[in-house]
């Protein structure tokens, strides 16, 4: 019985120390001194969609940092020019927006790095957030891996503009990561949502910087 036990504290505290150690390395948010918040842009570029992103964000003088699906990137090396000519910053979301849990080790690594021909950054997001503790601490020697305090769900159709703006209301703190999507099945609601939630996190007396200059 005493083994018993033993055995199952021992498999807690491994369990315990793997989370630990993956959450560790694992930005969920920033612990920065100034009313600061990170806006980030998952899925793109893409054809009609990044552009519109950027003529808001240069409306409401943001800067924010586009999480690049490296495919649409070849396909698109115009818009990932633009994205950096306005001061934005880039980070890497796979090759072909792999799931992380579905995906073989040495498949994974080799589309991060494929991606990596396109995008060359130092920020790595894994789609769908689902990312093995292998593959993370193989991609956590190259990148800072982010992830988010709040998404947008702007890809639900279920969901209204208001809806999602709701659900990253909240994050608009000191440190706060956001999540909206530069994805044709976010379109509708993101470009509502996008430039409310900026002017409120503004109201709030909140400031947006990218990854690269926090
Ligand atoms: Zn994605």
């Amino acid at each position: 019985m005493k083994i018993f036990v033993l055995v199952i504290v021992i498999i807690f505290a491994v369990i315990f120390l793997l989370i630990f150690a993956f959450q560790k390395g694992v930005i969920w948010q920033i612990f920065h001194p100034q009313k600061v918040l990170y806006l980030t842009f998952d899925d793109g570029p893409q054809e009609n969609l990044t552009r519109k992103i950027l003529d808001i964000l240069r409306q409401e003088d943001v800067k924010a940092t586009f999480f690049c699906v490296g495919d649409c990137a070849r396909r698109h090396p115009e818009l990932l020019q633009a994205i950096r000519n306005e001061g934005h910053a880039i980070g890497n979301h796979t090759m072909h927006h792999l799931k992380g849990w579905k995906t073989p080790y040495k498949t994974y690594i080799a589309d991060v790095e494929e991606a990596e021909q396109w995008l060359n950054s130092r920020f790595f997001r894994p789609p769908y957030g689902k990312i093995s503790l292998r593959q993370y601490l193989q991609l956590k020697k190259n990148y800072q891996i982010i992830f988010w305090t709040a998404i947008s769900y702007d890809w639900d159709r279920q969901l209204s503009p208001q809806q999602c703006l709701h659900k990253v209301e909240a994050a608009a703190r000191r440190g706060g990561i956001v999540v909206f999507h530069d994805n044709p099945k976010a379109e509708k609601n993101m470009l509502e949502a996008l430039p409310r939630f900026i002017r409120m996190a503004k109201d709030k007396g909140m400031t947006f910087k990218t990854f690269e200059d926090r």
